[in-house]
């Protein structure tokens, strides 16, 4: 899958799960709780409970920091393109001038594509 086609479905998924950003409640009324709340407050939807308190602030975080990042990673992306005929023997990245794919290319590449 290519890094732009996984950035794509991450995004997905992110859009049907429930909208944040989300809290972490390890305690709620004093007692513990380890929920993960979409709306903190009475009555709140709990979109998930946890075991470790670590566990519920990496969740809720991830809600609004990952989307994020791959906005991120996608906009670079774009930015980041070929040049066709730039170059007599290869093209070259608009962005850079590296031959393409550039170093920032190729980076987020090898996580996103494991090449
Ligand atoms: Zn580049």
């Amino acid at each position: 899958m290519t890094a732009t086609a996984t950035l794509a479905k991450y995004q997905a998924l992110a859009d049907q799960a429930t909208s944040g950003p989300w809290s972490f409640l390890p305690l709620v009324n004093g007692m513990p709780a380890r929920t993960i709340s979409a709306r903190p407050g009475f009555g709140t939807p709990t979109v998930a409970s946890v075991q470790a308190e670590p566990d519920g602030a990496f969740i809720t975080a991830s809600r609004s920091l990952g989307p994020a990042m791959a906005a991120a990673l996608q906009e670079i992306l774009e930015l980041h393109k070929k040049d066709p005929g730039s170059h007599p023997y290869e093209d070259l990245c608009t962005v850079c001038g590296d031959y393409y794919p550039c170093p920032t290319v190729s980076t987020i590449t090898k996580h996103l594509e494991g090449k």
